[in-house]
């Protein structure tokens, strides 16, 4: 450039010292001034240019070439400058340290050609390189550093000065050494995961809008699945339809859950085509600034961890009789099926049932029968279990049946009319002669109870309730527990009662069967209050009991009747027993002996005139503790009657033990006797066995003459019911005693005429 601007000068001041001297030629008389003028121009001209040019190379040293080299040396970035026809070639130290080129030889030119051979990708002499990284674009190329490390840097070239006969570029490089090496880290990384994952067989199922979800290629593999993104509809298709409800609890947990880690047991079809257990541990996570929320989590095939867990849940949950689930299983899947009505407002039914009178279809047809009407009750049960649902066997021949609500308030109704149609058809072969049914309460959850224990217990509640102690079914209603509330203000006016002698014995006569004659009366007490209205004691025994009242009225129960008996006989009327009743907690005062020692001195009643009536569920309290007081009772002379007898849960077995001297047949019993082939060959088989232990027997709640004369025929000896006299007060016991002594006056003592 300078030398072409020095020739052009030279051509100009040539020509223009022709054009002088010819001049002169033409005009000798002023060649010499114009020579002078011509000399002294150009030396002029000269100067001024030479300033010029000194003040533009200043101006231009700023960028200036030797400023350019130390900038491009300090740069952290490869960078080379080279010719076509590699006449220059200038690399920066960054590149030269790469290439191993010494400073001291940074302008070796053949060093620098072959380097850059080699940083181009190239070897030995090997040109054609150059004409790759010239075509445009980025090029990337990778060689061997001086330390023997692979590098790899992208090129990319521009061209700085194009000219004739070769051209010159600028190629500047950027070193991908590190990123590749965290790439190929960042892939193994990855593959290291994925080979966990898969070692560990744990599959990921993410998902931001829960909606689509992506599954991990384990997770893929697991289950069998054709692509790693999936939708909630197909996901939810592969999940055991009796797993389903869990899952939908899971994704729609509330997102204020987010980090809690939560897990689920789920039963998924999976890459076998069978439906294997796993376990999700899920979470949300939620959004920020740079990322969408998230929610997902980890599934772990653990088949046969449930395989070993349901063997274990067989013993710990399962009812060895009837192989249903039993009351452990049905509280833990009731609590959760609680949790779940109030996640997903969805509603459940309970429905308890109770097999009626089973006791004495296990007493009479022997246990492996009753056992057998328990395996077949819990089939039953079992056909009417729905998705989500559940049947167990909670105790003895109480069952319970989980219901999904489906907005059908008479579904648990029906459904229990269904099963007691089904038992029913149950009563052929050997059960022919029974009449089998069962009882049902239901109450519905969430809204029944705070808890599934309470709303359990208020299924049982309704159960309890129900009028009729026969195939009932009864729906639980808040105000059945009216009666309850008012139990506080009931024991307050119940102890005031007491005070002011509100209580009162009632006698109901007890007939004996073959003569006709009263042979004994039933105290039964009643409260009179001072407007005259009568309290039975149903409305008012069971307060007494829960408060320490029950003992006061007991000892007015012991010492009037006593009294009253011993007045009876003083005015002559016939010597008879008198029956009073006695509650679990009277007896087992331990002074039990000593305050019926005390009344029956203190009213010289001679023992043989007293009996005591306890029922059966007081000798199942404590067996040895009730057989030694029944035995302190039978020392002093006292007899003993097991009332109710059929109503509890004790066999007939008690009869061994106990030392009862009398058997009262309950009235649920007396009522069917005409029409129910069970309940007659139940009292019959009764009387039987009674007899030959030397038990006398007398039925209760006879109101008939026929109902009379089949427990009269099956051997029954005595009888008490409306059909002689219903419960009353004294004077007109009275004059029930000399009727009956007019009506019985003509009758052989033997009951024949
Ligand atoms: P319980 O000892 O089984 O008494 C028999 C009940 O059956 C009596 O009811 C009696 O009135 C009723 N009954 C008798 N014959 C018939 C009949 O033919 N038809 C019908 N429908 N009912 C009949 P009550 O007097 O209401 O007594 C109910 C229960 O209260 C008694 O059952 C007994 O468990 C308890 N109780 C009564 N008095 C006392 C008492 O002084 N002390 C204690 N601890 N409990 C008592
Ligand atoms: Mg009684
Ligand atoms: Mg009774």
């Amino acid at each position: 450039m300078k030398r072409s601007t020095a020739a052009a000068a030279v051509l100009v001041i040539a020509a223009s010292a022709l054009i002088v001297l010819a001049y002169g030629f033409f005009r000798p008389e002023i060649a010499v001034v114009t020579l002078i003028i011509y000399v002294s121009t150009v030396i002029g001209l000269g100067l001024i240019a030479l300033v010029i040019s000194k003040l533009y190379l200043v101006n231009r040293s700023s960028v200036g070439a030797d400023d350019f080299i130390s900038i491009g040396e300090e740069l952290n970035t490869e960078i080379v400058v080279w010719s076509d026809d590699f006449s220059y070639i200038y690399m920066n130290r960054q590149l030269r340290k790469l290439l191993g080129i010494a400073d001291a030889d940074k302008n070796d030119h053949l060093k620098l050609k072959n380097a850059l051979v080699k940083a181009f990708g190239g070897e030995g002499l090997d040109t054609s390189v150059f004409d790759e990284i010239t075509a445009g674009g980025t090029h990337e190329t990778s060689f061997q550093n001086a330390d023997g490390r692979q590098i790899s840097i992208a090129w990319s070239t521009s061209i700085v000065k194009k000219r004739r006969k070769s051209s010159v570029y600028l190629s500047n490089g950027f070193n991908l050494t590190d990123l590749k090496k965290m790439k190929t880290s960042l892939a193994s990384a990855n593959d290291f995961f994925n080979s966990a994952m898969n070692l560990a067989e744990i599959g990921f199922i993410m998902s931001t809008d829960k909606k689509k979800y992506a599954a991990s290629p384990e997770a893929v593999r697991m289950l069998g699945l054709s692509t790693g993104n999936v939708d909630l509809k197909a996901f939810r298709s592969l999940i055991d339809p009796s797993s389903r409800i869990q899952f939908d609890v899971a994704i729609n947990s509330p997102p204020d859950s987010a980090g809690d880690v939560r897990s689920v047991e789920l039963q998924i079809r999976s890459a076998d085509g069978m439906y294997h257990w796993y376990s999700f541990r899920y979470k949300s996570i939620r959004a920020t600034k740079n990322t969408p929320p998230l929610f997902g989590g980890a599934l772990m095939d653990i088949t046969q961890e449930h395989e070993k867990d349901l063997l274990i849940e067989r013993l710990a949950y399962i009812d060895e009789v009837t192989e249903i689930a039993n009351r452990n299983k049905l509280m833990d899947v009731g609590r959760e099926t609680y949790e779940t009505c109030h996640l997903l407002s969805c509603s459940y039914w309970i429905i308890v049932l109770d097999i009626d009178r089973f006791h004495i279809i296990n007493d009479t047809c022997g246990y492996n029968n009753g056992n057998s009407i328990l395996r077949d009750f819990a089939h039953i049960l079992y056909k009417f279990v729905t998705p989500g649902g559940l049947a167990a066997r909670i105790s003895g021949d109480n069952f319970a049946l989980l219901l999904r609500d489906l907005g059908d308030d008479d579904l648990p109704a029906r459904t229990a009319r269904s099963i007691q149609e089904e038992f029913a058809k149950l009563a052929v072969n050997d059960f022919s002669v029974i009449n089998l049914s069962c009882s049902a309460g239901y109450s519905k959850m969430p809204e029944d109870g705070d808890s599934f224990l309470e709303v359990m217990e208020h299924a049982e509640f309704a159960l309890k309730s129900a009028s009729s102690t026969v195939g009932s079914i009864s729906g639980y209603v808040p105000r059945m527990h009216d009666s309850i509330i008012g139990t506080a203000e009931l024991e307050k006016s119940l102890a005031l009662a007491i005070d002011n002698n509100e209580l009162q014995l009632f006698y109901q006569p007890k007939i004996n069967l073959s003569t006709g004659r009263i042979m004994g009366v039933e105290a039964l007490i009643r409260w009179i209050k001072p407007d005259g209205t009568i309290i039975t004691p149903d409305e008012f025994v069971p307060v007494a009991e829960s408060s320490h009242l029950i003992g006061r009225i007991s000892e007015f129960v012991l010492s009037e009747g006593c009294r009253q008996n011993k007045l009876w006989q003083t005015m002559g009327f016939p010597e008879i027993v008198m029956s009073i009743n006695f509650t679990s907690s009277d007896f087992y005062q331990a002074d039990l002996r000593d305050k019926v020692f005390e009344a029956l001195a203190k009213s010289k009643l001679s023992p043989e005139w007293l009996e005591v009536e306890l029922t059966e569920t007081l000798a199942l309290s404590d067996i040895d503790f009730a057989v030694s007081q029944m035995n302190k009772l039978r020392e002093l002379g006292v007899k003993l009657a097991m009332d109710d007898f059929g109503t509890g849960y004790s066999s007939l077995s008690y009869l061994q033990i106990l030392p009862i001297t009398l058997l009262k047949l309950d009235r649920s019993f007396i009522t069917d006797i005409q029409h129910d082939n069970i309940a007659y060959e139940i009292v019959a088989a009764v009387i039987r066995i009674a007899k030959s232990k030397k038990i006398e027997t007398i039925a209760e709640g006879i109101e008939n003459p026929g109902q009379e004369k089949i427990l009269r025929d099956a051997g029954c000896d005595f009888g008490q019911g409306y059909l002689y006299g219903k419960p009353m007060p004294p004077d007109k016991l009275e004059e029930f005693f000399v009727k009956n002594a007019e009506k019985t006056a003509g009758k052989r003592s033997d009951g024949r005429k």
